[in-house]
């Protein structure tokens, strides 16, 4: 066998941006994710934008909606 050809396996943190931690072993260290089967509306049945970079909110300002339209309550 070949020496030296294999990455290290090692043991993994995986962070979901809802708070979820995941430890397994991977071959990358501390990984950073946006969505997991924590919090996937596929997974919840609710329905979650996920905007990190804030394009939903400037065009619901841009058209003078309101930035978080579930906390109003009426639309649905
Ligand atoms: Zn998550």
């Amino acid at each position: 066998m070949r020496k030296d050809i294999h990455p290290k396996y090692v043991l993994t943190t995986i962070t979901c941006s809802c708070g979820n931690v995941v430890h397994i072993r991977s071959t990358v260290e501390n990984l950073h994710v946006e969505l997991c089967s924590k919090c996937h509306p596929f997974y919840t049945g609710k329905q979650k934008i996920v905007d990190t970079t804030g394009r939903v909110e400037r065009f619901r300002r841009k058209y003078g909606l309101s930035a978080h339209p579930e906390e109003e309550g009426a639309e649905a």
